[in-house]
């Protein structure tokens, strides 16, 4: 199987080390038909009106919104903005795969940025705390009805997941765990 991480801008060597640790082939999504080759995609961390900008630009912005209208898809941080149906704080636009507002730099600035642990619900698949890592990270503001809450900082919805979609306001691929990157490969091979 092979997972795709969009590879136009942000942090993309860290999910492929985790990919290939857990022996799954990663694929760098940068054109259109790298979409073809891939059961889901990593949306990454790093600045998200220049993953907009550089989406437009490559053409990738309309194939990637309908692949993520169906097959798994996995933003973390900036790709939770991607991904979010409202976005605020600037208002910018998205591919509205999940059903969920985020304010951008919710926390504050690049020295605001913090690691913290993040706690389980009962839907997530072990009870052990996960090393949050936030750097200028959005907050949830609101959810819809279907979306499901996995991890929680405070009183922070901080891991979800709406059929298809997971979104992770914090940077997993920064930790030495990769619980949430099998949790994700698993929803690519179901
Ligand atoms: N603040 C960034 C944005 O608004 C996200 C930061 C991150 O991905 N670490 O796009």
């Amino acid at each position: 199987m092979k997972v795709g991480i969009l590879a136009v801008q942000g942090a993309v060597q860290p999910h492929v080390e985790k990919l290939k640790s857990l022996k799954v082939e990663p694929v760098l999504v940068r054109t259109p038909e790298a979409l073809s080759q891939i059961s889901g995609i990593i949306l990454p961390g790093g600045e998200s009106s220049a993953m907009i900008h550089l989406l437009k630009l490559t053409r990738l912005w309309d194939p990637l919104k309908e692949f993520v209208q169906m097959k798994p898809a996995w933003g973390v941080c900036a790709g939770v903005i991607l991904l979010a149906k409202d976005v605020s704080h600037p208002v910018q636009e998205s591919l509205d795969a999940i059903d969920i507002s985020v304010t951008r730099n919710a926390y504050g600035r690049q020295n605001e940025s913090f690691i913290d642990q993040v706690k389980p619900t009962e839907r997530w698949p072990d009870k052990n705390l996960v090393e949050g890592v936030f750097i200028r990270a959005p907050r949830i503001t609101r959810m819809g009805s279907n979306v499901k809450t996995l991890l929680t900082h405070r009183e922070d919805a901080v891991l979800v997941e709406e059929n298809n979609i997971l979104a992770t306001t914090f940077h997993p691929e920064l930790t030495e765990s990769a619980s949430l990157h099998k949790y994700f490969i698993e929803k690519c091979v179901r």
